[in-house]
């Protein structure tokens, strides 16, 4: 990991090896945190933030969810998150701001802990590897599946949940993947560890809905606005496993893995077994505009 010189804590920027908190931590123990993941990109009128507002508003649904009240208001969070990538001087990098319970408790209610907010931006290149846009991923189907209902929020970034996550990536990479699909707890398709899924089936788009137990993405919410830029039908429904194998094009959208095509399945090939034509007219829409090279139409960026 390339780290930052600068973390912002509590309140203030810190030197990034000063940015440290007790064992005890409620959080450490139990995973008692809410988080979001944030990319600014390289843009030529300096560090742009894609859709920041979206992420703070997510970043107090989950701490909302979690019973966990931000010391902060909204505002002042944005400004710790710019305030972090100006000290950093990063053209571009990856944001994660995570609010999180400190020492105080060992019972299960933590909410008598105190809450600690922290800021980090680190460098981050092609989540899924390198060669992800240009020659696609491999992925398989994961043995686990997504949270069951009533088991959690899966529609919020609360730390504990990631395990889940963690036993799907793990699994993938032992397996010799670069990233899984996961089921829900029905068998419908789901999404990866990190990243929602989407299939393109004879030029139409579809992609799993909230109640598919998927993290309803900020990236997945954009990519569906563009494809309706571009005209494109889509829909948002329950989609059996078959279609991942039946799909011309399948893809996985997040902040960190942006649009990345998949072009193996548990071993078999996805349409011709190269990234599909309209992933990437996806990918070429998206990447010019939060690079600057087309205009932001949407009012997606925020400029550092
Ligand atoms: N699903 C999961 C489980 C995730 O962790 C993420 C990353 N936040 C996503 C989907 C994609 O969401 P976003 O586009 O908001 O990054």
């Amino acid at each position: 990991m390339e780290i930052a010189e600068k973390v912002w804590l509590d309140g203030q920027l810190v030197a990034w090896a000063e940015a440290t908190t007790h064992v005890s931590a409620h959080a450490i123990q139990y995973g008692s945190s809410v988080f979001e993941g944030i990319r600014a990109y390289n843009h030529p009128d300096g560090a742009a933030i894609f859709r920041l507002q979206e992420h703070i508003e997510r970043l107090w649904t989950s701490a909302k969810l979690f019973r966990l009240p931000i010391p902060y208001s909204q505002d002042e969070m944005t400004e710790a998150i710019c305030e972090t990538i100006r000290a950093n001087r990063f053209e571009a990098c990856y944001v994660r701001p995570v609010v999180f319970r400190g020492s105080g408790t060992f019972s299960l209610d933590g909410r008598s802990c105190p809450t600690h907010v922290s800021v980090l931006t680190i460098e981050m290149g092609l989540y899924l590897g390198p060669d992800a846009f240009e020659k696609g991923v491999r992925v398989g189907v994961s043995s686990w599946r997504r949270l069951g209902p009533g088991t959690s929020f899966p529609s919020a970034k609360i730390g504990g949940q990631y395990v889940n996550s963690q036993f799907i990536a793990m699994e993938a990479h032992d397996q010799g993947f670069d990233e899984a699909i996961a089921l829900d707890a029905y068998g419908n398709l789901s999404e990866g560890s990190g990243e929602n899924l989407m299939l393109i089936r004879s030029g139409v788009l579809y992609t799993p809905a909230a109640w598919n137990s998927i993290l309803e993405g900020i990236t997945r919410r954009s990519v569906l606005s563009i494809a309706a830029d571009l005209g494109l039908d889509v829909r948002v429904e329950a989609i059996p496993r078959d279609y991942l194998h039946a799909a011309d094009e399948v893809f996985l959208v997040g902040t960190a893995a942006e649009i990345s095509p998949v072009v193996e399945i548990d071993g078999l090939a996805v349409g011709d077994g190269r990234p599909g034509e309209i992933t990437k007219r996806l990918l070429s829409t998206f990447l010019d505009l939060v690079q600057g090279r087309a205009p932001d139409r949407h009012g997606w960026l925020t400029h550092v």
